[in-house]
């Protein structure tokens, strides 16, 4: 670097420009690989060099501002302690999480990104830019649209992250005329943008601040359990978009690719969500828009009869062929190795033994798949729930392992049902069921499961580890 303060702040901007051309592109690889199983590796490797190099040249840059103007060191320093205190934050918190915590973790650093996204834009409107005519009047927009996304992102994600730790009911708020509600907000939103443009007086800020609060946090309570696994992966979009209105208003290119890569991948995956699950996706983004409210309470609907783990193990010893199709309970209770072991010995018995893997069963994609290869259980006997639904008719015995709404006839057969025309894994087809849980509990959805006073159904109270080992010896 050259000694003139001048040269060295152009130089230090090239190569920061330079360096997020770079980095960019490797976000775009890290997506690529994590689309499949064998690239997903390369792809995280890809996606923290990207984040590497991102983080250098902004601290490059912001350093050889520092050399020019007094304020500038203050922002190096804030700098660096951010990422120090960050960084530190995010690693303790990466590594205490448990996998059946990971959706509400994330739903919990979508809300910072939606929080960032409102201090960016207020930032924008309080500073001065010295701009006039048309181009203040976009940046007035981006102001207004980035705090409107951003507030959205952040309520909206907290409640996510409050409904997936069971710190509120997953049940979905039912406020009358709800579906006016948002629709009424939006168009405030229009309005007052129009306005703001016209008059940026800053008590329409914080007008537009309190409505997408409100907003945020009417549209995620108002989607019920079921659907959540959705809504996480849609304000994952959300965050995306409040980024890349936050990287129009800090004139950073990275931020504007970033945020649209995050923006259109998570509306993406929501879509491919929506239709696994049969859900409408316009329905699922507008907060449950034009659901009812359901039409049946979550009262019993009858006896369910109990069983004990040593006749389990006769039934098993002397079936054909069995279907394990686990849940969230299987995750809880780390039962994924007395489950393996309890494949392998009946497979040396000749029992045709495989897995029913629901799309959204537990508490990620893929939650099931990842604990089962873990445990080591041969990836051929693993199948998805359209290869196994039809041969689950012929099967004699299917142990439920923690799972409940996944396997809930409700979804099927009771149109009135809050979880009504989401595919779910047709297990009281088969000659016995077991379904292994601690209580009579409804699942995530909190929805009662008919499944458990069918005749052919039996219930094995427990923790579903301890139930698995005490069938294991009893074997
Ligand atoms: P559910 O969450 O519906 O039910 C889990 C069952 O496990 C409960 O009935 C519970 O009953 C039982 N259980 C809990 N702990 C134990 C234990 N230690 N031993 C034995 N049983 C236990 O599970 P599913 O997997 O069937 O469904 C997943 C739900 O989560 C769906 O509603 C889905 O939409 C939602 N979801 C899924 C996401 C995803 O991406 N996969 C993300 C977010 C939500 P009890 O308390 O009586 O023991």
């Amino acid at each position: 670097m050259t000694g003139d303060p001048l040269s060295t702040i152009v130089l230090a901007t090239s190569v920061a420009t330079a360096a997020y051309i770079v980095a960019g592109l490797l976000f775009i690889l890290a997506l690529a690989g994590l689309s499949k199983h064998e690239t997903s590796r390369r792809g995280v490797v890809y996606g923290i060099a990207g984040m590497t190099i991102a983080l250098v040249a902004t601290v490059i840059a912001v350093g050889a501002t520092s050399t020019l103007f007094p304020q500038g060191m203050l922002g190096m320093v804030l700098l660096i302690v951010a990422v120090i205190v960050g960084g530190a934050i995010g690693l303790w918190r990466a590594r205490r999480v448990e996998m059946t915590g990971m959706p509400e973790l994330i739903a919990l650093l979508h809300s910072f990104v939606g929080l960032a996204a409102v201090l960016v834009g207020w930032n924008g409107a309080l500073y001065d830019t010295g701009l006039d005519g048309a181009l203040a009047d976009i940046h007035h927009a981006e102001v207004f649209i980035g705090v409107f996304i951003g507030a959205v992102t952040f309520t909206g994600s907290i409640v996510a992250f409050l409904k997936l730790s069971a710190r509120m009911p997953s049940k979905p708020l039912m406020l009358p005329g709800k579906n006016a509600l948002n629709i009424g907000a939006l168009i405030a939103f229009v309005a007052l943008t129009v306005w703001y443009v016209i008059t940026p007086e800053l008590w329409l800020l914080i007008v537009v601040t309190v409505l997408a609060l409100a907003l945020g946090w009417h549209l995620v309570a108002s989607i019920g359990g079921g659907d959540m696994p959705v809504v996480v992966s849609m304000l994952n979009s959300y965050s995306g978009w409040a980024a890349a209105a936050a990287g129009f208003l800090l004139n950073n290119d990275l931020l504007i690719v970033t945020g649209a890569l995050v923006g259109s991948s998570g509306a993406y995956l929501s879509y491919i969500m929506c239709k696994a699950m049969n859900r409408s996706f316009l329905s699922v983004i507008a907060g449950g828009f034009g659901i009812e409210a359901p039409t049946k309470g979550d009262e019993e609907t009858g006896e369910h009869r109990e069983i004990d783990a040593s006749s389990v193990a006769e039934m098993l010893a002397n079936a054909s062929s069995v279907v394990i199709t686990p849940g969230y309970g299987m995750a809880v209770a780390q039962a994924q190795y007395p489950v393996a072991e309890l494949t392998h010995q009946l497979r040396e018995r000749g029992v045709n033994v495989r897995f029913g893997i629901h799309p959204v069963a537990g508490r990620l994609p893929g939650h099931m798949n990842v604990l089962l290869a873990e445990a080591r259980v041969p990836y051929d006997i693993v199948l998805e729930m359209d290869e196994i639904n039809d041969e689950l008719a012929d099967t004699t015995v299917v142990l439920v392992i923690g799972a409940n709404d996944t396997v809930n006839p409700a979804a099927a057969e009771d149109p009135g049902s809050p979880i009504a025309g989401m595919p779910v894994l047709r297990v009281w087809e088969a000659e016995n069921v077991v379904v292994f849980k601690r209580s009579m509990a409804a699942g995530y959805a909190g929805v009662q499961n008919p499944l458990f006073f069918r005749e052919n159904t039996q219930m094995l109270f427990g923790d579903a580890r301890e139930k698995v080992d005490e069938i294991l010896r009893a074997l």
